[in-house]
């Protein structure tokens, strides 16, 4: 028996580190539970449903150039201590594969930062998993009818490693991180009361 379970964490805890570090020692070095619904849980469900249903989806398809597809796929990496459920698998022509995620909202001139993570996640996911090149993974903005591509690099690989590294020093270490450098998120927030900022 596995008295010490690997500790697996979810693009949407790495938005959530992204937004101040305190919330992940806060959550699971303190287990203090944020009293709202979480920043970044991901809407899904329905709305897939619906957008699998439209016709301007096969076209996208072939302006991509996806050869196979996998829609909502589990997948998890002991090794890189990272799980996530990912809208579409995306295998294309040239044999290299590609997440796509599905955002339920209008594209507003540029991929957010946190869209951008989200995609490395799922790209090193899908590479330690099926043993292929990821280098770019998509955003479809459903509200808007547009797909972003975002280009997976090395060097994005690599900060997502250093990020996931530091969240594990917290989780399992109870490391006490800096806040956000931007105080105007203090405001609203569930921790302000117990936070020193
Ligand atoms: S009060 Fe500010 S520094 Fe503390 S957890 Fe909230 S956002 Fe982070």
């Amino acid at each position: 028996m596995d008295l010490n379970p690997v500790t697996l964490i979810t693009p949407s805890d790495i938005m959530e580190y992204v937004f101040c570090p305190r919330f992940i020692y806060y959550i699971y070095a303190a287990g203090v539970p944020q009293q709202e619904q979480r920043r970044y849980k991901v809407q899904k469900g329905r709305e897939i449903h619906e957008i699998k249903q439209s016709s301007n989806i096969s076209y996208l398809w072939k302006k991509i150039g996806c050869k196979k597809r996998e829609s909502s796929v589990y997948l998890s990496s002991v090794r890189l201590n990272l799980k996530g459920i990912i809208d579409e698998v995306l295998t294309l022509d040239d044999d290299t594969m590609a997440p796509m995620d599905f955002k339920f909202s209008e594209f507003q001139d540029e991929v957010y930062k946190t869209h951008r993570i989200q995609s490395v996640c799922y790209g090193l996911l899908i590479e330690e998993n099926y043993d292929l090149p990821v280098e770019k993974g998509y955003v479809l903005y459903t509200r808007s009818n547009t797909f972003k591509e975002i280009k997976l690099e090395e060097k994005d690989k690599k900060n997502l490693r250093k990020i996931i590294s530091e969240m594990l020093r917290i989780i399992e270490e109870g490391y006490f991180p800096c806040g956000t450098g931007y105080t105007a998120r203090c405001t609203d927030c569930t921790y302000k009361n117990i936070c020193c900022g």
